[in-house]
């Protein structure tokens, strides 16, 4: 079924750059960009589909009835013949109904558009304002929503120790007392960026944190650690480390420390026979 998830290949695929006629991991190529001189960053809506005609298109979304403006985004439950006028003036299509041979998707391929139906709670989610990026080849719609930046790059964040290519931060949400973050200074996000320094330098403040520990608190025990990944619950992109600090008696069984934090509500390990 060649019109299913393909684009087309060529220069240009509904005036779209001719790199985005190639695979790209997650986003379109405008994954960071501004749009009326605000930051913004591609948000996947959750809205998918069935293409019935590829290609790639960006604009804001337009109701039926609702005037377009040649690169506007028609989001709408259906189509019916009144509504093919509309049309006219638009980049795109995303459909709650239909199917590859409906009224609808013979028409979007009549008039050259990209198009997905049977896109579930599209009108629900997707509303006038909001700017689309349709991407036909994965089947998904993508929203353009302000970027706000990276918290440890635009935050001015009270630096409570550090080195040349790290810091120490207090973390905003702490889950314990004195839960600290350890964040190399540049914008890295994959642990495959991180020198042999950064690391050389991680044991040096670990070590002269636990001796200022040691002297606040009696103890240096600290859980250390770093989630990587959405799937292990990392939220910022942002590589950093959780410093932990542990106190006797904080918890009555703290025997598998970091171990037993991810088994008690997760048990994916198979139970030993
Ligand atoms: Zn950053």
């Amino acid at each position: 079924m060649a019109l299913l998830g393909r684009a087309p290949s060529g220069p240009s695929v509904q005036g779209r750059p001719a790199d985005l006629d190639r695979p790209v991991p997650g986003r379109p190529d405008a994954s960071r960009t501004s749009m009326g001189g605000v930051p913004v960053r591609w948000h996947l809506t959750g809205i998918t589909g069935k293409c019935v005609h590829p290609g790639f298109a960006e604009g804001r979304v337009c109701r039926p009835g609702e005037p377009a403006d040649g690169s506007a985004v028609l989001v709408a439950s259906s189509l019916s013949p009144a509504q093919v006028p509309d049309l006219f003036d638009c980049a795109a299509m995303v459909l709650e109904a239909g199917g590859i041979t409906s009224h609808a998707a013979i028409t979007a391929r009549e008039l050259g558009i990209p198009a997905l139906v049977d896109a579930a709670g599209a009108t629900r989610q997707l509303e006038p304002g909001d700017h689309l990026f349709v991407d036909t080849e994965r089947c998904r719609v993508l929203k353009a929503v302000p970027d706000e930046g990276c918290p440890f790059c635009t935050a001015e964040l009270p630096e409570l120790d550090g080195g040349p290519l790290l810091r120490v931060v207090e973390d905003m949400f702490p889950v314990v007392r004195s839960h600290l973050l350890l964040v190399p200074r540049d914008h890295l996000t994959d642990p495959s960026e991180l020198l042999s320094a950064h690391w050389s330098e991680l044991g040096g403040l670990v070590a002269r944190l636990r001796g200022r520990l040691t002297a606040e608190t009696g103890s240096a025990d600290l859980n250390l650690a770093m989630n990587v990944g959405a799937a292990a619950g990392q939220t910022i992109e942002h590589l950093h480390w959780h410093i932990l600090p542990r106190r006797p008696g904080d918890d009555e069984d703290p025997r598998g420390g970091l171990r037993r934090l991810v088994g008690r509500p997760w048990r994916p390990y198979p139970a030993p026979r």
